[in-house]
């Protein structure tokens, strides 16, 4: 008998989604996470949106598993009190040139399956005063959300109903055993292995280098990650309430626009911004020196913005399949059979809307398991 019947790597949103998906059906079931707690990575560094489904291709995993997971974390949230709101956004062309650009997202959106409005300018200005605006597009469906309250009741969920969640423990090898797979495991200096019927490889930013230790060739199979870095900048108290729903730009090719994110508790930053990592290190400091193209991004939506006002915020790094200048790339959801790896399910590039999708993505993969 393996040691586990299904073993997650990684302890982020959508491992934790997975687990706590999974947990009630298969057993043992184990999830290996490397930092002292789940989720301090990308999980806990964006912009905690609930996004409608409209920036992706119809019929894509991002679009299908983003409006799914929209209707289903809305659910979750009302059924089980995780912190969220149902704040809406406006997208805005800033310009009369960006209306084509909206256009084409309106119709993407419809066809996607988002409930979504065309807005003439008044009528934005009717809803938010102090956007700059030729018209715009509101999305009632997008909220905020506590992305650490949704990630305690996955682990809560997934530990109730029998899931073993060890963190400090860094998943070092991986290789065929008679009745699956052997995981060599680092647990605090102590090298140990685990044997598992399934491997599910939720490791974020690392998800290509776990691919790798399951004998892939990355490059062949398109799986290689660009980190892509993400700043935000915030506004002080005094900025309170001059907009009251999430405000978003004309969408670009690898980002959707610096937008104003509101939190929970009100307050307004700004971000992200894209930049590609040269080098594979987590440094998540803010440069102060990016204010000015800041500025310059926010005044277009937002003009009574003061640069001086911008104070540099945090950060967060993308897992992107894309890398700059590429077309769209789609989420990698995978069972490996095709490559000789039965058991194996790979999640790579689970960039944004991955914490939005993450309940739909946890039923895709109990669906690739035939569970
Ligand atoms: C700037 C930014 C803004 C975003 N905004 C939004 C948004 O508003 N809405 C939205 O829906 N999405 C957003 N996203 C996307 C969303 O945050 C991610 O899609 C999601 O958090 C990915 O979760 P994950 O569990 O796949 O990855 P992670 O959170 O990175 O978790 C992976 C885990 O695997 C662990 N791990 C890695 N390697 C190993 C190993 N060898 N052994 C054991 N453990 C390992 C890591 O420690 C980590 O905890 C944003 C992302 C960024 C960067």
């Amino acid at each position: 008998m393996p040691d586990a019947a299904v073993t997650i790597i990684g302890g982020g949103v959508v491992g934790l989604a997975i687990a706590a998906e999974l947990a009630g059906t298969v057993s043992p079931l184990i999830l290996l996470e490397r930092n002292n707690q789940c989720g301090m990575e990308t999980s806990s560094r964006n912009s905690e949106v609930i996004h409608a489904g409209l920036y992706y291709p119809e019929g894509s995993l991002k679009a299908r598993l983003c409006v799914e997971g929209n209707r289903l974390l809305y659910e979750l949230c009302e059924a089980h009190g995780i912190p969220h709101r149902r704040i809406t956004k406006i997208i805005s062309a800033s310009q009369p040139g960006e209306l084509e650009a909206l256009d084409r997202l309106y119709a993407r959106g419809i066809a996607n399956g988002a409930p979504l409005r065309k807005l003439t300018a008044e009528e934005v200005l009717e809803l938010e005063p102090r956007v700059a605006t030729s018209g715009g597009i509101l999305s009632p469906s997008t909220g905020i959300i506590s992305a650490h309250g949704l990630m305690d009741y996955y682990a809560r969920t997934a530990a109730r109903d029998g899931a073993v969640i060890q963190t400090r423990c860094a998943v070092t090898g991986l290789e065929r055993s008679s009745n699956g797979y052997r995981i060599t495991v680092d647990e605090r200096g102590e090298r140990s292995s685990i044997s598992t019927s399934w491997v599910v490889n939720a490791a974020g930013l690392e998800a290509d280098a776990v691919a790798a230790m399951e004998g892939i060739d990355i490059d062949a199979a398109g799986y290689r990650l660009h980190w892509s870095k993400g700043s935000y900048f915030a506004l002080p108290g005094s900025y309170r309430g001059t907009v009251s729903r999430l405000v978003y730009p004309a969408p670009t090719l690898h980002t959707l626009g610096v937008h104003a994110v509101i939190d929970l508790v009100g307050r307004l930053r700004f971000g992200p911004d894209i930049e590609f990592l040269e080098t594979r290190t987590q440094d998540y400091t803010v440069d102060p020196g990016r204010r000015s193209a800041f500025a310059e991004s926010v005044q277009r939506i937002l003009p009574f913005v003061n640069e001086e006002d911008l104070t540099p915020d945090m950060a967060g790094i993308r897992p992107k399949l894309q890398g700059p200048g590429d077309p769209f790339r789609d989420f990698v959801i995978c069972e490996e059979s095709g490559r000789g790896l039965q058991g194996v399910i790979n999640l790579v590039g689970i960039e944004s809307p991955g914490l939005t999708a993450s309940p739909a993505i946890a039923r895709y993969v109990r669906s690739l398991m035939n569970l």
